[in-house]
């Protein structure tokens, strides 16, 4: 596999990762490129995909993107993390906040000093120690220059991809509208030639990203890279979406509530709230599933609820040919903790980083397809892990979840924890070791073991540290406005 050298880039496709990208490749290698983008107005976007993870914030800032301006062009609230509830058990809940817990030392990560703390009688709840996540439960925010808070964004979907189509169109990226009829290839090689427009427009390139979404126009239709499914672990397949009016003040983390086959999402924005049930049609229809999400919903409905169908699971080759799927063409994990966007961003950062400029090759590819693979992995046993973990016996949706085989990788990651407590962050993976002890906590893991640092410090002291961080981060808390308060002034025009 080697082509001739890379000039003319052509997207396919114009939702969130086509467009992404086109802003991405424009405003870093711009003067080197010929970047054309192609989309169709009549066949439109997914629609979907408001919640993010502050990744996106370092994605932004390497866009240039002016924050008040893209949060008042997208509608946007801030995001601190995730509460989960009805996970473990009806009833429970808890927060995946994207702060850091605690100090950690050298020798063991913070939660080994607060289960020692716990097993002496002190020391609260683990939450307490964490700035982020005291800050969302009290429904606070605020930014500051120093930068010391680590939140990301609720966005509207279909406002994002417009702002930014409007900075890459004004950064020279070549727009053309039409239905791509064909994808014309090179009868030997199998590379990409052109698409072929419906209007009998072709659009050629020596390089083409896939951003088609579910359909994978390129990567799937025209050069049958193969699929690998995940759906054995990740049961969900369907999704209903609808908006509604907002009846509160936009709380600053994103709602998962876990139903009897699904889990049903709440994004708030500035002008109204994003909804969403996921669900699995083994064990749920589609009537039910509409029934229940209406139940569940508050105020005024906006849109009529939209039926979306997914399998979980990869391409086999992100990168194959001169061919590189982003987005929903790229294969698909379900929307429970918002990685989709990340990995849009990830993967075009990653395209910039190792640009074909000297032709297509082996090695080139090879390299992009293993650490979007290992990338991709260790999100997939944190969504997995979220389900397998439940104590509910409440449906066979729970139970096949509960009963499931799990990959290898995921069944180390638990014994690990709950034999001595040990989490990790392994190379290439998205999560922190602070996401991994909140959900695996949160999902009432209890670790039969933990290091030992905790008693080399004199309990009086030990209880006189924990009550200071505690303190401080409830202090700055309280000093902080509302999120709506801070909203509104922040996007005030
Ligand atoms: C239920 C659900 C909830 C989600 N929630 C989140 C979330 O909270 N956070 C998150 O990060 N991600 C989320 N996602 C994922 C997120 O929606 C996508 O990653 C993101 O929107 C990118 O989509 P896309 O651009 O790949 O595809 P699409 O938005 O489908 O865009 C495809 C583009 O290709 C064009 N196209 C297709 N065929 C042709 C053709 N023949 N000719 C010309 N143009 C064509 C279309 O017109 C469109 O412009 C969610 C996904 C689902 C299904």
């Amino acid at each position: 596999m080697d082509g001739p050298a890379v000039k003319r880039v052509v997207i396919a496709g114009g939702g969130t990762a086509g467009w992404l990208a086109a802003a991405a490749l424009s405003r870093h290698l711009g003067p080197l490129l010929d970047i054309t983008l192609v989309e169709s107005d009549e066949i439109g976007t997914v629609g979907v995909g408001e919640s993010t993870i502050p990744t996106a914030r370092t994605f932004h800032k390497l866009l240039g993107i002016d924050e008040r301006a893209f949060m008042r062009a997208t509608q946007a609230s801030f995001k601190l993390g995730i509460a989960f509830e009805n996970w473990a058990r009806e009833g429970d809940r808890y927060f995946h906040s994207f702060g850091q817990i605690g100090n950690s030392t050298w020798m063991g990560d913070f939660h080994h000093l607060w289960l020692e703390a716990k097993r002496q009688g002190f020391g609260g709840d683990l939450g307490d120690y964490c700035f982020e996540l005291q800050a969302g439960e009290a429904g606070r925010f605020a930014t500051s220059d120093k930068g010391d808070i680590n939140y990301a964004y609720h966005l509207d979907a279909t406002a994002y991809a417009r702002f930014l189509r409007g900075l890459t169109e004004a950064a020279g990226t070549k727009r053309v509208e039409g239905k791509i009829a064909e994808v014309r290839q090179d009868p030997e090689s199998g590379f990409i030639q052109a698409l072929v427009l419906e209007s009998g427009e072709a659009v050629e390139g020596d390089l083409f990203i896939d951003c088609t979404g579910f359909r994978g126009l390129l990567i799937e239709q025209a050069l049958k890279t193969g699929f690998e499914d995940w759906s054995h672990w990740l049961l969900t397949d369907s999704a209903l979406a609808l908006q509604t009016a907002s009846v509160e003040p936009a709380r600053p983390y994103t709602r998962a509530i876990a139903h009897k086959a699904g889990w049903q999402w709440r994004i708030p924005l500035q002008h109204r709230v994003g909804n969403g049930f996921v669900y699995c049609r083994d064990h749920m229809s589609d009537d039910e599933a509409r029934a229940l999400l209406m139940t569940q919903i508050e105020g005024e409905v906006l849109t009529e609820p939209r039926v979306l169908r997914f399998r979980a699971g990869r391409r086999l080759k992100s990168w194959n040919r001169n061919c590189i799927s982003l987005g929903l063409s790229s294969g698909f994990i379900e929307p429970l903790e918002s990685t989709s966007i990340h990995l849009i961003m990830i993967g075009v950062t990653r395209l910039i980083q190792m640009f074909p400029f000297g032709g297509i090759n082996d090695a080139l590819a090879d390299r992009f397809n293993d650490l979007s693979n290992r990338e991709l992995e260790g999100i997939r046993d944190f969504i997995i892990l979220h389900y397998h973990l439940t104590e509910r016996d409440d449906s066979d949706f729970w139970r096949r979840c509960r009963d499931m085989d799990v990959p290898d990788s995921l069944k180390q990651r638990i014994a690990l924890f709950r034999d001595n407590a040990i989490a990790y962050q392994a190379p290439d993976e998205l999560f922190r070791i602070d996401s991994w002890v909140q959900v695996m906590l949160g999902q009432r893991l209890e670790p039969k073991a933990y290091h030992h640092l905790g008693q080399l410090i004199e309990p009086d002291r030990a209880r006189r540290a924990l009550d200071n961080l505690r303190g401080s981060i409830a202090t700055a808390v309280a000093k902080m406005p509302s999120h709506q308060d801070f909203l509104d002034r922040y996007c005030a025009v």
